[in-house]
């Protein structure tokens, strides 16, 4: 008896320095990790400024074509205690029927996911693109090939996170139905989504409830992207404020966050000053 009270009790003390350890300084006790979207010049001093705890950047320009550049920071930012995601330039439309994007596209995005490997990226941000004329089928169908494509050479290097976008009447990833159709072809290659609030309001996508209709049809949100909309329900403009400055209700948004227990990344106007107050207040509201 006095044996098994023993086990029992060092059991115990295994499983709470276990759980001391595996909780480790990385996580915010009761919250989650809360960052920015910054300037790719040196994304761990803006990640200080804004005492984030996430830090998401371009490896390039996200309006161009050109290759990701090796960067002299990549040990640093593998190593920092943040976490750090890339965003692919808004110019990747791997759904287009337009072959001379979709190549250059698909090409551009495998190398992004190998340069953010090399600055130790969680995720490689996505958006999930549209058909120029009428048929979604066949942009759903070019994400599958994208997929196939990344694994004949061993698969992408990053995690992939698609993401739902704001505009656009043929778009694979506004509408929650077309995301359905989607995912029924992108599902199998393991790939992750993060939730944007701006587009989710502005493409039309009630934001009450919206963790479990994106759960039911992903399984899955990787990310979150926290932002107010500048316009209205479905108006399909995609310009993000500040928290509480748009269209949006801050409440929705904190309980967005609440439900997904995703990372999180401002993509708000401001610079530091802008976004270390969103990043503060969504702090208050999650911790309070
Ligand atoms: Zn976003």
């Amino acid at each position: 008896m006095m044996v098994m009270l023993v086990e029992i009790v060092v059991q115990v003390v295994v499983l709470r320095q276990g759980w001391t350890i595996s909780s480790g300084p990385r996580r915010r006790l009761g919250g989650m990790r809360i960052g920015a979207h910054v300037d790719p010049a040196d994304p761990l001093a803006e990640a200080t400024a804004r005492h984030a705890e996430v830090v998401q950047f371009f490896l390039a320009d996200p309006q161009g074509w050109k290759d990701p550049q090796a960067r002299a920071d990549a040990d640093a930012l593998r190593g920092a205690d943040v976490d750090v995601f890339v965003h692919a330039p808004y110019v990747i439309n791997v759904a287009t029927t337009n072959n001379r994007i979709r190549i250059p596209s698909r090409k551009l995005l495998v190398k992004h996911a190998d340069a953010a490997r090399t600055v130790g990226a969680r995720g490689l941000i996505v958006h999930g693109g549209h058909v120029d004329k009428g048929d979604l089928a066949t942009g759903i169908d070019n994400w599958r090939k994208t997929f196939a494509y990344a694994e004949e050479s061993g698969g992408f290097a990053t995690q992939i996170l698609i993401e739902n976008t704001a505009g656009g009447e043929n778009a694979c990833a506004r509408r929650f139905d077309a995301l359905a159709r989607l995912w029924d072809v992108v599902g199998e290659f393991g790939v992750g989504f993060c939730l944007d609030t701006c587009h989710a309001h502005a493409g039309g996508e009630d934001l009450v409830d919206i963790v479990d209709r994106v759960k039911a049809i992903t399984g899955r949100i990787d990310l979150i992207h926290a932002n107010d909309s500048k316009d209205g329900f479905d108006s399909g403009r995609d310009r993000h404020d500040n928290l509480g400055s748009g269209n949006i209700d801050p409440d929705l948004v904190v309980a967005v966050i609440r439900a997904a227990d995703a990372p999180v990344v401002v993509e708000t106007p401001g610079g530091a000053t802008g976004q270390s107050a969103d990043i503060a207040y969504l702090r208050k509201r999650l911790n309070g």
